[in-house]
C-alpha cells in the first residue's frame, strides 16, 4: 500500500515512511491510495480486538517493512481491555482503559510500537505540542523506550491538574516543557522546529501529533471489531456516535466502513466549536477561532482531518453524505453528566457526554437500529467538571492513581522559539 498526500504534490510513500514523516513534504496529510475491500467473513467470529486489528491493517502495511511486524505491534499496542457494554438503549465502546485513560492511548501506543521497529539506530526526538490528552498518551507510549526521547510542550494554566500530572510524571526520557503561553504558542514552536532543517536533523525530530497516519490506522480497528460484534449479534450494522474534535477518531470509523465493515450511519458529536456542524448543515468549510468548552479535548476550530475527509469523499457534497453532525452546548453536556448515573447507571466524561446527548437527540426512526456511543475518556480525568454535577467522588482507575502519586518534573520556558531551539540543540545524547 502506498500513501498519497492530500495536496497531491509529494511523491507516494510506504506506510513506514509516512509514519516517520508525519506531515507530507508538500504540507498535506498522508492517505491510503485505496481502501481494500474486507468483507465480514474475513474476520473469524468471536475474535478479540487484538486479533481483528492485524486482519484489518495487513493490507495497509502490505509491501512495507512493518508487514512482518504487524501481529507483534498489535499485540503490544492493544494489550488493554476495550469493552463494549450496554447502557439503557445503546452500547458503549469504552476506549479509556489504557495507561492514560483516554482513547489516544490506542493511537500513541501503536505509533510507538511501529516507530520502535522503523527507526533503526538513529536516536529520535518525538516532539509534541499538547493541550491535554495527547501529550500524556505519547509520553506513556515512548516512556522507557531505548533510542527515543519525548519533548512535550503544554500551556501553563490551561490543562487540568490531573492532565498536568500525566504530562510531567515520566522523567527519564521525557522532557516536559511548561510554556508561558497558550496552546497556539506551543503548536507554533513545534512547527518552527520542524521547519528548521538543521535542528530537525540534529535532534532527529519525529512527529507524533494527531495527523500521523500511525495514530489513525489502529483506531479503525476498534470500529471494525465493534461493528462486527454488534452486526453478528443483531444482524444490523450499528450506527456510531463519536465525540469529535480534530476528526481523527471519526475519520478512522469512516475508513473502516469504506473497507466494507458493518458500520451504519456515523454521527459526529461536537461541542460549541461550530466549524464541523456548519459544514454538515450545508455551509462552506470555514475554520474559526477555537472556543473553550467543558469538553476541552474537542476544542478545535480548524479540524485538520477535514482535509482527509474531503480527499476521500471527492467533494464537499459527498463528504456531507458520509456522516452527520450534532452540536452539543455546555449546558447540555452538564445535563448529560448530571443525569448519567440515574438514567444509565453511568458517569460520563464531558466528551462522552456530548455523544450521549447526540444519541438522545436521534429522530425516533433512526433510533430503531443498534447504536454505539464512543466513550473517549474516563470521567476521573475530568473530576473538576464531573464530581460537582454527579455529587459524588469519581474513583480513579488504579493505573491513573499510580501516575498521580509520582513526582512531577517540568521546565518552564517562554513562548519564544529562539530559547526553545537552544534547549533542543543542547539536549544530551539519547541513551
Ligand atoms: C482527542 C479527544 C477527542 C477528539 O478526538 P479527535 O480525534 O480529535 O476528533 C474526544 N475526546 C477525548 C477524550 C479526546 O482526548
Amino acid at each position: 500500500m502506498q500513501y498519497l498526500s492530500t495536496r497531491g504534490v509529494a511523491p507516494p510513500v510506504g506506510a513506514g515512511a509516512a509514519m516517520l514523516a508525519g506531515l507530507a513534504p508538500d504540507g498535506g496529510l498522508y492517505v491510503p491510495e485505496q481502501f481494500p475491500l474486507l468483507p465480514p467473513d474475513r474476520f473469524p467470529p468471536g475474535a478479540h480486538l487484538a486479533d481483528t486489528a492485524p486482519r484489518l491493517l495487513a493490507p495497509f502495511v502490505a509491501g512495507d517493512a512493518l508487514a512482518t511486524e504487524l501481529d507483534a505491534v498489535c499485540a503490544e499496542a492493544l494489550d488493554f481491555p476495550v469493552p463494549l457494554t450496554e447502557a439503557g438503549g445503546f452500547r458503549v465502546l469504552e476506549l479509556f482503559h489504557g495507561p492514560t485513560a483516554a482513547f489516544k492511548d490506542v493511537g500513541a501506543r501503536f505509533l510507538a510500537a511501529c516507530l520502535a521497529r522503523l527507526a533503526g539506530d538513529r536516536p529520535r526526538t518525538v516532539l509534541v505540542a499538547t493541550s491535554g490528552d495527547t501529550g500524556g498518551a505519547v509520553a506513556a507510549a515512548f516512556s522507557g523506550r531505548p533510542g527515543f526521547r519525548v519533548v512535550l510542550l503544554y500551556p501553563r494554566g490551561r490543562v487540568s491538574d490531573r492532565q498536568e500530572a500525566q504530562l510531567t510524571c515520566w522523567g527519564e526520557n521525557v522532557l516536559s516543557l511548561r510554556v508561558d503561553g497558550d496552546f497556539d504558542d506551543c503548536q507554533r514552536m513545534v512547527k518552527e522546529a520542524f521547519g528548521d532543517t538543521a535542528l530537525r536533523a540534529r535532534a532527529g525530530l519525529t512527529s507524533a501529533n494527531s495527523i500521523s497516519i500511525g495514530r489513525l490506522l489502529p483506531q479503525a480497528a476498534y470500529y471494525a471489531w465493534a461493528g462486527l460484534t454488534v452486526w453478528r449479534e443483531t444482524g444490523t450494522a450499528p450506527g456510531f456516535i463519536i465525540p469529535s474534535g480534530n476528526l481523527g477518531n471519526s475519520l478512522a470509523c469512516l475508513w473502516a466502513r469504506r473497507c466494507g465493515l458493518p458500520i451504519g450511519p456515523v454521527v459526529l458529536a461536537t461541542n460549541a466549536n461550530e466549524t464541523v456542524g456548519d459544514f454538515f448543515a450545508g455551509g462552506e468549510w470555514a475554520p474559526r477561532a477555537t472556543v473553550q468548552t467543558l469538553a476541552t479535548a474537542m476544542d478545535v476550530g480548524n479540524p485538520s482531518n477535514m482535509e482527509r475527509l474531503l480527499h476521500m469523499a471527492g467533494s464537499p457534497e459527498a463528504a456531507r453524505g458520509e456522516a452527520s453532525a450534532v452540536r452539543v452546548s455546555d449546558a447540555e453536556i452538564r445535563a448529560a453528566i448530571r443525569t448519567g448515573p440515574g438514567r444509565y447507571g453511568r458517569t460520563w466524561c464531558p466528551h462522552t457526554a456530548t455523544a450521549v446527548r447526540a444519541w438522545e437527540l436521534l429522530p425516533a426512526e433512526a433510533a430503531q437500529r443498534p447504536w454505539v456511543v464512543v466513550a473517549t475518556a474516563h470521567p476521573a480525568k475530568f473530576e473538576d467538571v464531573v464530581e460537582p454535577l454527579v455529587g459524588a467522588e469519581v474513583p480513579m482507575p488504579p493505573a491513573l492513581a499510580e501516575l498521580m502519586a509520582r513526582p512531577r518534573h517540568f521546565v518552564e520556558i517562554g513562548p519564544e522559539f529562539a530559547a526553545f531551539r537552544e534547549l533542543l540543540s543542547d539536549l544530551p545524547g539519547i541513551p
